[in-house]
């Protein structure tokens, strides 16, 4: 059992599930339009529970990014330098997640991402890699 386990509930199993066959999804309220994020059985615009899957595209911008030099957990030591980044998709949500194959000391703010995966264990991330 991994770590993971302890982070998936009700709300966002559907999520997870889906990463398992290396997609991401996010909700989309058939009300409004909105792409919701993080996941939610609500609405946050409209308050609609009348809510659909669809499958990210994969590609975004990145709007913000941090470089971690020093590990802060033991983990994550074999990866230092890494990328955080807070991209944004085409379909509209930020998620937080890793910009990977690519030196920090060029990457900006804008820089176009592409969606990749990365296979652990019974499960797979979602990370991101410049286009
Ligand atoms: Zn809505």
């Amino acid at each position: 059992m991994s770590n993971l386990s302890s982070v998936i509930t009700y709300d966002n199993e559907f999520f997870w599930d889906a990463t398992k066959n290396k997609k991401l999804v996010f909700q989309k309220c058939k009300k409004c339009g909105h792409v919701i994020w993080p996941p939610s059985n609500i609405c946050p615009i409209c308050y609609s529970t009348d809510i659909t899957t669809i499958t990210s595209k994969g590609k975004g911008k990145v709007y913000s990014f941090g470089v971690f030099r020093v590990p802060f957990h033991e983990s994550v030591k074999e990866n230092i330098p890494y990328i955080l980044a807070v991209v944004e998709l085409e379909e509209g949500p930020m998620v937080v997640s890793n910009i990977a194959n690519y030196s920090a000391e060029n990457l900006k703010c804008g820089c176009e991402v592409k969606l990749i995966w990365e296979t652990k264990e019974d499960f797979s991330i979602f990370k991101f890699e410049p286009v």
